[in-house]
């Protein structure tokens, strides 16, 4: 089954209603297993979500420090593992940054198209590719600790571009 995010790889027309969402989805996965959302983890999953583009916690840490915060490093990456941990971000190693998840609270490996050009990204969540990785780590005693699949290239609009150019 293939499912797609709130996002689109085309158009952020409805973003903010994705930050909102995200907000929402996350306030209610913490009240129903009785984890705080601490304004730190709130502000900082707002601004992994800011944009639909992979964020690094050093920049996360500049716009708390902008917003007049004295955030230490250590608060935000904690703030980070607590996202993480509880599937509200992913990681993109390619990029040593987060993204929102599109489907918290449900257990799936992520596939993440991220636009070389100009960051924008998307979620899959696609069984039957992380079904095949599991039986072929099977066959070699490989425990998964997590699939996330990064696959670059260009959106749409990029894409139209480079095709002009
Ligand atoms: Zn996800
Ligand atoms: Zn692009």
């Amino acid at each position: 089954m293939i499912e797609h995010s709130g996002a689109s790889l085309s158009a952020e027309r409805d973003h903010h209603i994705c930050v909102r969402s995200a907000l929402r989805n996350a306030e209610r996965l913490c009240n129903k297993h009785g984890l705080r959302l601490t304004s730190t983890r709130r502000r900082v999953l707002e601004l992994v979500w800011q944009s639909h583009r992979p964020r690094g916690a050093y920049e996360i840490l500049d716009q708390l420090t902008r917003e007049g915060h004295r955030p230490s490093p250590p608060a935000v990456y904690r703030a980070l593992d607590f996202l993480l941990a509880n599937g509200l971000i992913h990681r993109i190693s390619s990029r040593n940054a987060f993204v929102g998840c599109a489907h918290p609270g449900r257990r799936h490996d992520a596939q993440i198209f991220i636009c070389d050009r100009c960051g924008i990204t998307v979620e899959q969540a696609d069984n039957s590719h992380s079904r095949r990785i599991q039986r072929n780590a099977a066959g070699l005693q490989f425990r998964i600790r997590e699939q996330t699949v990064e696959i670059a290239g260009l959106c749409p609009s990029c894409a139209g571009q480079a095709d002009d150019t």
